[in-house]
């Protein structure tokens, strides 16, 4: 879906009645505001900051990434004020769940204001909705207890090998593991819990520590997730060849450690989840390539520069920035996220297979968050 052109031109500044935008957009009493596809808004990721400490080959490779490249200047970035205000107005369209992101996240100067503001919005039933950040963790060991003290929930960390040599090649910074397994601890001991973790598999770079990775996490007791290789971006040179399917990694995982699945905990799950039969804990598995999930996926993505994108791998996103920089009221900025979430038609993961990578340029996951 192109987002070049306004979806609610004329009906701005009609009046709210209480099941329709201002643009008539459909608010499910139970579900929420619906897309074409009649998908709910469910969560919103918003990316803080295109920066990040790591160079990860898969995401920010140095050669496309390096010294001379162009970050978005201070005054691009959504203020705290422009963050709150989208969050504010997603919430009261159905938004239950905010995950902060980037980039790496805590580099955002300040940020644990951002979240102190962020956790004392409410759901329109007046509940706090879910609020958690997606980092690489370096910064954790000094932030931990901060974001907590902000009203962070829960934290999402990235680790791909446990194995510090492998660790150091993939984040191309020479930023070894200990300090994000360092990071990790400091997160749980301040109480963000349930800590997730994040493992990127690639073919030939860390598909031999899925294992180890699985037992770790396992032993601490947190919840590791695989995420299938994707191709995000235009700068990782991905190819399929790359990608492990899910049914692998869990098939290499079960072949040691018998796995069973379980049910999802909540619609529109991204995570197909598995449980070790001994009880121990369990395991998710993000399969972007091989198991499209477009059917629910109820996720919107703020970028740092606030586009709003619809999914993961659009081509361009709807400026929310210009509409708070002309002055829109709150009732127009509902409008626009609305109207955009109506026409959504988005299922790129479902349509993949018919389209070469040459076919569309995409944005960076280092720019849109993940
Ligand atoms: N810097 C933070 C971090 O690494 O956790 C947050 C931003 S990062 C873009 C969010 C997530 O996207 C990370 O878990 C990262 O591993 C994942 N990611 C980045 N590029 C990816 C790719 N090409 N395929 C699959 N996941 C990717
Ligand atoms: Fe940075 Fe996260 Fe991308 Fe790695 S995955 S380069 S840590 S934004
Ligand atoms: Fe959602 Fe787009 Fe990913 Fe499909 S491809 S699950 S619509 S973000």
């Amino acid at each position: 879906m192109s987002l070049d052109a306004s979806p609610f031109p004329d009906e701005r500044l009609a009046g709210a009645s209480s099941d329709r935008t201002t643009s008539g957009a459909r608010i499910l009493p139970s579900q929420g505001l619906a897309d074409a596809r009649g998908r709910a808004l469910r969560d919103l990721r918003i990316s803080v900051t295109d920066r990040c400490n790591f160079r990860c080959v898969y995401c920010m490779p140095k050669e496309i990434f390096g010294h001379d490249y162009q970050f978005m200047d201070r005054d691009e970035l959504l203020s705290f004020d422009e963050i709150e205000r989208i969050a504010r107005t997603a919430v009261s369209l159905g938004v239950d769940k905010l995950r902060i992101t980037g980039g790496e996240p805590l580099l955002r100067r300040g940020i644990e204001e951002l979240i102190k503001r962020l956790a004392a919005l409410r759901t329109p039933d007046g509940r706090k909705p879910d609020l958690a950040m997606t980092t690489n963790g370096s910064a954790l060991r000094v932030k931990a207890e901060a974001l907590r003290a902000a009203g962070l929930d829960r934290i999402t960390v990235s680790v791909d090998s446990l194995d510090d040599a492998k660790f150091q090649a993939i984040n191309d910074v020479r930023f070894p593991v200990s300090r994000v397994l360092d990071g990790i601890a400091a997160a749980a001991d301040a109480g963000l819990g349930p800590i997730k973790i994040n493992a990127v598999v690639k073919r030939g770079v860390n598909d031999d520590d899925i294992v180890p990775l699985a037992e770790h996490f396992r032993d601490l007791g947190y919840t590791l997730r695989f995420i299938e290789y994707m191709d995000v971006g235009s700068s990782n040179g991905w190819v399929l060849e790359d990608v492990v399917p899910s049914a692998e990694i869990v098939g290499r995982i079960d072949a040691v450690h018998p796995l069973e699945p379980i049910a999802a905990s909540r619609p529109g799950e991204t995570a197909k989840r598995w449980r070790y039969r001994d009880g121990s804990g369990e395991i998710g598995v993000i399969s972007s390539v091989t198991g499209a999930f477009c059917g629910s996926c109820t996720r919107a993505r703020v970028s740092a520069e606030g586009k709003l994108f619809t999914c993961l791998f659009a081509t361009s996103g709807f400026d929310l920035r210009a509409l708070l920089r002309d002055g829109v009221s709150d009732d127009q900025l509902r409008d626009a996220l609305s109207g955009v979430w109506r026409v959504r038609d988005d299922r790129y993961s479902e349509i993949r297979a018919a389209e070469t990578p040459q076919q569309r340029e995409r944005v960076e996951m280092s720019y849109i968050g993940g």
